[in-house]
């Protein structure tokens, strides 16, 4: 296994296993902690993907370490810890203390961090992260309902979650190079501190830290920042080149689970709904009625035969807002997310074999509840998005979208690239 990577949500897992597979580097995902006897596949790279995002800290760095474990057992020679292109996370974690401790665990003193996927549109530059040409706290990522982002500057945002230093290399010695950046690092290190963000506005850039920073005993970064990783192990002699194989047809009814309030999510259930039967779960009834769900599935079960319909509980920031005034932040995603889950497991039930899902908690809600141990990766829809298939019994097509992904006609491309 020459790469190992623990991912903190499961959209980023399939986004990070994608990013691998389109460049030749046999990946699966691996959903939640796999058992202590549970063996590594043959791919190359391996992604845990774990729900650790928005969890307390204590919690997501216990899991965290248990991959960990397991990765390494297994000959895992570099470890990546996958986090979201826009850091989501709070001030009380979960980036700094993971990265904290899965450093500690591999003996390191200091790990590179960087979010940028340009293909994407996140770029870091003076340590600042931008979406498209905004900087993060002034995209819709402000008023995401669990990890709201309102500073782009990441040496800070890393600094308030972590106990150590943050420092930043720039993007004019990732300019020079591989071993410039190499040297700013260890530089780095010498002052004492213990994570680098590092400066990235393109494909090339992600190449040369890549480069620069895969010796170091931990890389923490975006599905970016693997991107150079297949080119450079093919270079080093330790990646054979391989041939895809062609993806599993998957046949039987089609659905779309969105729980993602992302600015993309509302456009795309916006486009979806006006095209498709479509569903809205209102949180405040999930609340009082124990039924709500019941009832959604028996609307599903009178639509399906028709061709792929939607389920959204996807809502605009004052809405979401609103609710949250109402139940409380964690009980509102909490009580949405347990639909979720529980709507997936009935949408099966009445034949759905082609799911798509949107959200990252959401896809872990979702994941977990199917009880889907590991995705092989598929086509892709959208850059970061692809089409995913588990084995069964029965096979299921499943795609796993991060909020921010895709454009406003993802659902209906979907399941086009299927067809
Ligand atoms: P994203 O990928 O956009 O971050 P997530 O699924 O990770 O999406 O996060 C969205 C969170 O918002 C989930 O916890 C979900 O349960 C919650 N949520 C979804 N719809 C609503 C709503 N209408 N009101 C409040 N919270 C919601």
């Amino acid at each position: 296994m020459l790469l190992g990577a623990i991912a903190d949500d499961f959209t980023g897992a399939t986004d990070l296993a994608n990013s691998l597979t389109r460049r030749g580097m046999p990946c699966v995902q691996l959903n939640g902690l796999p058992g202590p006897d549970e063996a590594a596949g043959p791919e190359a790279a391996q992604v845990i993907a774990l729900k650790t995002r928005s969890i307390a800290a204590q919690e997501a760095v216990a899991q965290s370490l248990a991959a960990l474990d397991w990765l390494r057992a297994r000959g895992c020679e570099t470890v990546f810890f996958k986090i979201c292109s826009t850091f989501d996370s709070t001030d009380r974690g979960n980036i700094g203390p993971v990265a904290e401790a899965l450093l500690a665990a591999l003996g390191g003193d200091i790990a590179v961090a960087c979010p940028a996927a340009p293909e994407n549109g996140r770029t870091v530059y003076q340590g600042h992260l931008f979406v498209g040409d905004r900087l993060l706290s002034e995209t819709g990522m402000r008023d995401h309902p669990l990890t709201p982002m309102t500073d782009s500057d990441l040496v800070r945002v890393l600094g308030r979650q972590s106990q150590g230093k943050v420092g930043l290399v720039p993007h004019h010695r990732v300019a020079v190079g591989a071993a410039a950046v190499a040297k700013a690092v260890a530089g780095l290190r010498e002052t004492g501190h213990r994570f680098a963000i590092v400066d990235a506005i393109d494909e090339a850039d992600l190449a040369v830290i890549a480069e620069g920073a895969v010796d170091l005993p931990l890389l923490v970064g975006g599905s970016g920042l693997a991107t150079g990783l297949p080119a450079l192990f093919r270079r080093q002699g330790r990646l054979s080149a391989e041939t895809a194989s062609a993806p599993p047809v998957v046949e039987g009814a089609a659905a779309v689970l969105s729980g993602s309030c992302s600015q993309a999510t509302n456009a795309q259930v916006a486009a979806m709904a006006a095209a498709r039967p479509s569903y809205r779960l209102d949180p405040a009834a999930l609340a009082r009625d124990e039924a709500a769900v019941d009832e959604a599935l028996d609307w599903a079960a009178g639509h399906l035969e028709g061709g792929p319909i939607l389920l959204y509980a996807t809502a605009p920031p004052d809405e979401v807002a609103a609710i949250q005034a109402a139940l409380g932040r964690e009980r509102a995603g909490a009580l949405v997310e347990r639909a979720m889950a529980a709507l997936a497991t009935g949408l099966l039930r009445l034949g759905v074999r082609r799911l798509v899902v949107a959200g990252g908690e959401t896809s872990g809600a979702v994941v977990s509840a199917l009880g889907l141990r590991r995705l092989a990766i598929g086509p892709e829809i959208a850059p970061g998005v692809p089409w995913t298939f588990s084995g069964g019994p029965p096979p299921i097509a499943l795609v796993l979208k991060s909020g921010n992904f895709g454009g406003p006609n993802f659902f209906a491309e979907a399941f086009e690239v299927l067809s």
